[in-house]
């Protein structure tokens, strides 16, 4: 068997926090216990919220916790032409369709459905996609693809899911409510999730699964909060005939009040405990690490 391969994939749009070490920490003596690579990837499509500023952070405060990486490290921005490429393998399927409507007209659907019966909400809480543009005519869709109308590209899950049948994934972590094992995906709990954007010819979900393929990522080790988007990560894959790698999801690092983790603060920040003299040892034994 090859040796496993490990990647820490943060996003540049904020300084780094316990939870971050936390993931980066397990990653790499998950790597280190086990004779495996330890990757970073720089998980930067948004250009309205990433930073070179943040990147710059997130090597000084790694740096800082003892890590090192294999170099060169892939970042995101970089590599638009290979997710637009698998974006046109999902599109040769019949699975992408655009949608034009704004956030407001969203909103407006959801709210009148609302009125019968609550709309279902996605894992992460968010409305499923209320619209009917999978149904537009090839005319219609081409004028409005003309008007240079803003548009998403959303997979037709139903046709996603019926062309790839049942789909699992290997955890050795946990979900959220205890979940281990032999997991079966549900990424029609997502909806017709967008996986690309007008200006933005990619998401999330379709880089993460193209990257980890091409970088040879045999364990992915992240948050619990991912822990359904892996639903999508696995149909996604079985769609591009990727390699699947297996699942450790880990505990979330929490904050005084109990909640997760969400933006670096005086407390959490690894660059503010750093400045107060906190050292890399004593964040390891905050987080248990030790
Ligand atoms: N970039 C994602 C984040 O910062 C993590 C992606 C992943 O590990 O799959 O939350």
């Amino acid at each position: 068997m090859p040796p496993p391969v490990f990647r820490f994939a943060p996003s540049p749009n904020g300084y780094l926090h316990l939870g971050h070490a936390f993931s980066a920490l397990l990653n790499a003596d998950l790597a280190r216990e086990s004779g495996g690579g330890f990757l970073l990837r720089i998980e930067d499509i948004d250009p309205a919220r990433c930073r070179p500023e943040f990147e710059t952070a997130i090597d000084e405060d790694l740096a800082w916790l003892g890590l090192s990486w294999e170099k060169p490290v892939r970042r995101q921005s970089e590599h638009f032409a290979e997710y637009r490429a698998a974006l046109e393998e999902l599109t040769a399927l019949g699975l992408v369709y655009p949608s034009f409507e704004s956030r407001t007209e969203v909103a407006r659907l959801i709210a009148e459905r609302e009125k019968e019966a609550p709309w279902p909400r996605d894992p992460d809480g968010a409305p499923l996609y209320p619209g009917s543009a999978r149904l537009l005519s090839a005319e219609e869709r081409q004028r409005l693809l003309k008007s240079g109308a803003p548009f998403a590209l959303r997979l037709d899950m139903a046709a996603a899911c019926a062309r790839v049948g049942k789909l699992c994934w290997t955890e050795r972590g946990e979900g959220p409510a205890g979940e281990a094992g032999t997991i079966t995906a549900d990424p029609a709990a997502w909806g017709d999730v967008i996986i690309a954007r007008k200006e933005t010819p990619t998401s999330y979900h379709l880089s993460v699964v193209v990257d980890d393929a091409l970088q040879g990522i045999t364990e992915v080790v992240r948050g619990q909060d991912l822990f359904w988007a892996t639903s999508v990560h696995r149909l996604l894959q079985e769609l591009l005939a990727l390699p699947q790698p297996t699942f450790r999801h880990h505990r979330l690092i929490r904050d005084a009040a109990g909640q997760k983790l969400s933006k670096s603060t005086d407390a959490t920040g690894l660059r503010e405990l750093r400045a107060r003299g906190v050292t890399a040892a004593e964040i390891r034994r905050r987080i248990g690490l030790a």
